[in-house]
């Protein structure tokens, strides 16, 4: 008996038995328990991306991304053993103003790219504001429609790692799991802004900087620095009436090139014209793209700035690992604290300050 204070003999309250509850709140809602996926080990993420596993490739990018200490130390685990299958890629740096036609282009090339290679593409993202903004506008798959359904492609938008120093960081090895799942062109999209140029340059084969010619007759700027690590500079939305306007910023833009001396590559800086949206020209820019490469490759310079980035890529992880583990250490943050009220009441200089809070760190004797 369910309730035994329902039988006769009791006269207290009666419990009454409650319907049966209903199978679902809504029948046409099909909840099902969220299972969480279980963990992968490093021979099954390994062994998921050797095999173009594009699943395991994403979970293994997210776990790259993650930074929680037990994800880093498995992510470098499954980096290093897919590091011996990576390399075999062209990697081409894709940088322009918001608005540039990025995206539109992106997916001309990525398709043009596709057809021309028989092979796979990722496209890659580095946008150090994606932190600030809540979310990357780049690498993102709805404004890349074709490319985003084609089953060659990889799209992942940018990671969100905080400092582009981090942020960049993830995207190279990102791009170190996209070759050993074998895809054999990478593209990095930045925005043609700040040092995400730079960032974007140390980890390419080739950097390609869209412009355009703008609205106006006036010639749209460009950083000098820019000038120097672009190997090609793209003027986008060559079409209708803004053809004119494409040759005369093409002819500025040679004469300007003139300028500069020839890169260490040895190739000369091509400026090139095409409309990403009607698609003219870019089989041209691509046939130039392929020459450069196979240019670079039989002078020696592919290898070489690859060996450049490495060493560079060695020289930025260790700083940023000693910039994190510095300003996150707790007598540190102490020690600062009481150096900031110590300058600002000007009871020690900045110099004096700052090497007590170094030595703080560093295990020396305090020079107060
Ligand atoms: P992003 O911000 O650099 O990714 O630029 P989008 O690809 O979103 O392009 C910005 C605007 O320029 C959109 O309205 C596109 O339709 C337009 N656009 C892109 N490429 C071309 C082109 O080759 N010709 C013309 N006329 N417009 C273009």
């Amino acid at each position: 008996m369910e309730h035994p204070e329902n039988e006769e003999q009791y006269k207290g309250l009666r419990v009454e038995t409650s319907p049966t509850s209903p199978g679902s709140v809504n029948p046409y809602l099909n909840f099902r328990a969220k299972r969480r996926k279980p963990e992968l080990t490093a021979d099954q993420y390994v062994e998921g991306i050797l095999a173009g596993d594009v699943t395991i490739l994403s979970r293994a990018v997210t776990l790259l991304e993650s930074t929680r200490p037990e994800h880093e130390q498995l992510a470098q685990q499954v980096i290093a053993r897919c590091l011996p299958h990576a390399g075999k890629s062209v990697r081409i740096g894709i940088s322009g103003v918001p608005g540039a036609g990025k995206s539109t282009s992106i997916d001309e090339f990525g398709l043009h790219v596709l057809e021309r290679t028989g092979g796979k593409l990722a496209v890659l993202a580095i946008d150090p504001t994606s932190e600030r903004t809540g979310g990357s506008i780049l690498g993102d798959k709805t404004r890349m429609e074709k490319l985003s359904v084609h089953p060659k492609s990889f799209i992942r938008p940018s990671p969100s790692g905080g400092s582009l120093g981090g942020v960049a960081r993830k995207t190279r090895e990102t791009i170190v799991l996209c070759e050993a799942a074998g895809y054999n062109t990478i593209f990095v999209e930045t925005v043609g802004v700040g040092q995400s140029e730079t960032a974007c340059h140390s980890m390419v084969d080739f950097f390609l900087v869209l412009q355009v010619t703008g609205t106006g007759d006036e010639l749209q700027g460009i950083k000098r620095g820019i000038m120097e690590m672009a190997d090609g500079i793209a003027l986008n939305k060559c079409d209708g009436d803004n053809v004119e306007r494409c040759k005369l910023a093409a002819a500025y833009y040679k004469n300007a090139l003139h300028l500069f001396p020839t890169p260490p590559s040895g190739w000369t800086t091509q400026v090139y014209m095409y409309s990403g949206l009607f698609g003219y020209g870019i089989k041209e820019l691509w046939d130039s793209i392929y020459e450069y490469i196979d240019f670079v490759k039989h002078n020696g310079y592919f290898e070489e700035r690859r060996n450049n980035q490495n060493l560079y890529w060695l020289h930025e992880t260790i700083e940023q690992a000693i910039h994190s583990r510095f300003y996150n250490d707790p007598r540190v943050i102490a020690a600062l604290q009481q150096a900031e009220d110590d300058v600002r009441a000007a009871r020690q200089t900045s110099f004096r300050a700052a090497e007590n809070v170094l030595n703080t760190y560093f295990g020396l004797n305090s020079v107060r």
